[in-house]
């Protein structure tokens, strides 16, 4: 499970604190087949984006970010290697950190 730290900079504005996954699709390319471009956005792009997740959707908890997985991996559209490697670049601003990691102390 990936959990949010902080707020990352908004990919595209790169004024505000981001607050959802924005998905921007490719439409010269079907989608078919993986497609577009995901960033972590603020509200700025919310009359061009295609489609979206909000981190309070996403980050709510370990069930809900399963669901959201799941339901994104379904679509034909998805483009797995672009959302890693939008998480990668939220992963360098120390935004998220995967949490999957054994805890250091137990009991
Ligand atoms: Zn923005």
């Amino acid at each position: 499970m990936i959990k949010l730290v902080k707020s990352p900079l908004c990919e595209m504005c790169g004024k505000k604190p981001a607050v959802s996954f924005a998905w921007f699709q490719d439409h010269d390319r079907p989608i078919t087949r993986p497609n577009g471009k995901w960033m972590a956005t603020c509200f700025c792009t919310s009359d061009i984006e295609d489609y979206y997740v909000t981190f309070d959707l996403y980050f709510h908890g370990k069930k809900e970010q399963n669901d959201w997985d799941s339901h994104l991996y379904r679509k034909t559209w998805f483009d797995n290697a672009d959302w890693w490697k939008m998480l990668g670049r939220l992963q360098e601003q120390r935004a998220i950190k995967d949490s999957n990691e054994q805890p250091t102390a137990i009991g």
